[in-house]
């Protein structure tokens, strides 16, 4: 039976990918350091015997060269993610992202394994060529800005991946993941769609930054994990960059409107300089919205989960935490 290392797979994609794997009658290793991701995402999946979890760096080569060779496959998304997070971190960002997929492209290159690389459509920076296609143009800010130096990462990330099948043949695949949701996903790193929910859910103002007016688009986790197996049992995805991401882009403001009609909350939408939110000069990109034609013409799939049905069902998921949060908090604390 074929097993599949997933660095990161305690994070939010990684842990609903290793779950369906299992699902799937796959053995799953996980290598992650828990920095944004969680035991938590991971606990339904730590009963199975087909699950093996390994808490450590992926630059850590030794552990990661064992790990590679006892697999048939990798599947990368460690990965230092979330505008918050970056901005708080840019050495951790820089370092980990270019230094940990350096690693592990290392070790997938001596095993001669295939391997998956999540990136990111961050990397389409400010380019207003819409909606984004894969061999565009990269339009990055300049270097003093700390939130480009993360699709800079994930853009060499890109090259190098490139370049081990084209210098060394080593099979590599690129997703670049437009924003994706679902349960599990942490606000906490800056993400909109779980500080939304949370912020309705809670009675809190829903914080739209900037006018509101930029963009985005959200695929379902479900429909992410989905593609990415086809994509990496597809030998004709090898050496190539797929947009994975749903056509449907709606305003940030939008997203709110929605997320209070979903939850029924009577909370307002309050709005935030950018300036505030995040750092003085802070750029953000204004649109994003994928050409995902190269993804469906070979894959066959489309995404699945209407947006709405999307945040329903993480909204569900998150009513169930805080319902789980609040029993916690209610039990009286063992003698
Ligand atoms: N955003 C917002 N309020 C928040 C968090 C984010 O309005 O509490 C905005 C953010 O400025 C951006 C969009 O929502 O325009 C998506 O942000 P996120 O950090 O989720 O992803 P990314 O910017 O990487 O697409």
């Amino acid at each position: 039976m074929p097993k599949f290392l997933i660095t990161g797979g305690a994070g939010f994609i990684g842990s609903h990918l290793a779950e369906r794997l299992l699902s799937l009658g796959q053995r799953v290793v996980v290598i992650d350091n828990l920095s944004t991701g969680s035991i938590e995402n991971i606990t339904c999946l730590r009963s199975s015997p087909d699950f093996e979890f390994v808490l450590d760096e992926v630059s850590n080569e030794r552990v990661l060269g064992e790990l590679v060779d006892a697999s048939d496959a990798v599947f990368h998304l460690a990965a230092t993610v979330g505008v918050q997070k970056i901005i708080d971190s840019p050495v951790e960002t820089i370092v980990n992202n270019v230094h940990g997929t350096e690693t592990v492209l290392n070790a997938v290159a001596k095993k001669r394994r295939k391997i998956l690389i999540a990136s990111t459509s961050e990397v389409y920076g400010k380019s207003t060529a819409l909606p984004f296609r894969e061999d565009g143009d990269l339009v990055l800010g300049p270097t003093s800005k700390a939130r480009w130096s993360y699709a800079c990462s994930k853009a060499i990330d890109e090259f190098m991946a490139i370049a081990y099948w084209k210098e060394k043949k080593t099979p590599t695949v690129v997703a670049r993941l437009f924003n994706t949701i679902g349960p599990r996903q942490s606000g906490q790193y800056g993400m909109v769609v779980p500080r939304f929910i949370s912020q309705a859910l809670e009675g809190r103002d829903l914080t739209v930054y900037g006018t509101g007016e930029q963009t985005r688009s959200f695929t379902y986790v479900d429909d992410v994990v989905s593609w990415l197996l086809l994509l990496a049992q597809d030998d004709r995805a090898v050496g190539e960059v797929f947009n994975l991401g749903n056509p449907l882009e709606v305003t940030i403001t939008g997203l709110a409107q929605r997320i209070l009609r979903l939850t029924g909350s009577a909370s307002r939408i309050r709005y935030i300089p950018y300036d505030e939110a995040y750092e003085s000069g802070f750029e953000d990109m204004g649109r994003r919205d994928p050409d995902i034609g190269k993804a469906v013409e070979l894959t066959g799939y489309r995404p699945q989960v209407e947006l709405d049905e999307a945040l329903r069902r993480t909204i569900e998921w998150r009513r169930g935490r805080i319902q789980e949060e609040q029993q916690t908090a209610l039990k009286p604390a063992s003698s």
